[in-house]
This record gives structure tokens, sequence and C-alpha cells, in this order.
């Protein structure tokens, strides 16, 4: 998609400080950090929500978890442990409509979230 931030950050046009890379998935440091531990990981192909992806592309959802899993250990989190999120639609702010999970750790994550 042209005018998807995050298919630019896939395709290197928009520069982003990517963590981990493979066939199907991108994962980068959120720009805008929430928790000491913020990675977005998002398929390479363009998808508004992570359940289009899925119906579109089940392994590309897959890849998603593993990476976030991966990313956690890389990060030092996973005995600490992290929460994996993803925001769909207007209630939740998703605010780029490209599936991305969020990966957040390093500190006490609350719950319910706000
Ligand atoms: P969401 O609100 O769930 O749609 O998440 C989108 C996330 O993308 C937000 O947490 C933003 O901080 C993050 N974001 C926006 N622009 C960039 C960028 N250029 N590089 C990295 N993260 C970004």
């Amino acid at each position: 998609m042209d005018d998807c931030l995050f298919c630019k950050i896939v395709a290197g046009a928009v520069p982003a400080d990517k963590v981990r890379e493979d066939g199907l998935t991108v994962a980068f440091r959120d720009i805008d950090p929430q928790a000491p531990v913020h990675v977005l990981v998002v398929p390479r192909a363009h998808h508004p929500t992570p359940g289009a992806r899925a119906a579109a592309a089940p392994d590309a959802l897959v890849a998603m978890l593993a990476a976030a899993t991966g990313i956690a250990a890389a990060e030092g989190v996973s005995g600490t442990g992290y929460r994996c999120v993803f925001n769909v639609g207007r209630d939740a702010h998703q605010s780029v409509e490209h599936a991305h999970l969020h990966v957040l750790g390093g500190r006490d994550l609350r719950w319910p979230p706000g």
C-alpha cells in the first residue's frame, strides 16, 4: 500500500529501529514506547487488522507470535513476563491500519489496561 506507514517501514522507505526480520515479518521499536521494551511486529504483507491477516495468511500470524517470543527472549523479558497486544479499531485506539502486534515488557504491566 503506497500510503501505509508500516508498509514503508517494511520496504525500508521510512527508517525504523528494526530488531528482527524474517520472511513473513518485520519487528521494530515503537517510536513512542510505553514500556522499557516496546516492539512492534508487523507482517510484511499489508492487511488492516490481524483478523484480516489471519484469514488471508494464517502462517503470517503464527510467524508474528513466534517473532514475539524470540523478541521477548532477546530483550531479556521472557522470565519476568511481557504482554502481546493487538489494538483493533476505534475503541482500542488503533492508529495504524496495518496489522501489528505490540510486545511490551520490562515493567509491571497493570491489568486491566487503560
Ligand atoms: P496502534 O495505536 O495500536 O495502532 O499502534 C501504532 C503504534 O505505532 C503506536 O504505538 C505508535 O507509537 C507507533 N508508531 C507510529 N509511527 C511509528 C514509526 N514511524 N516508527 C515506529 N513506531 C511508530
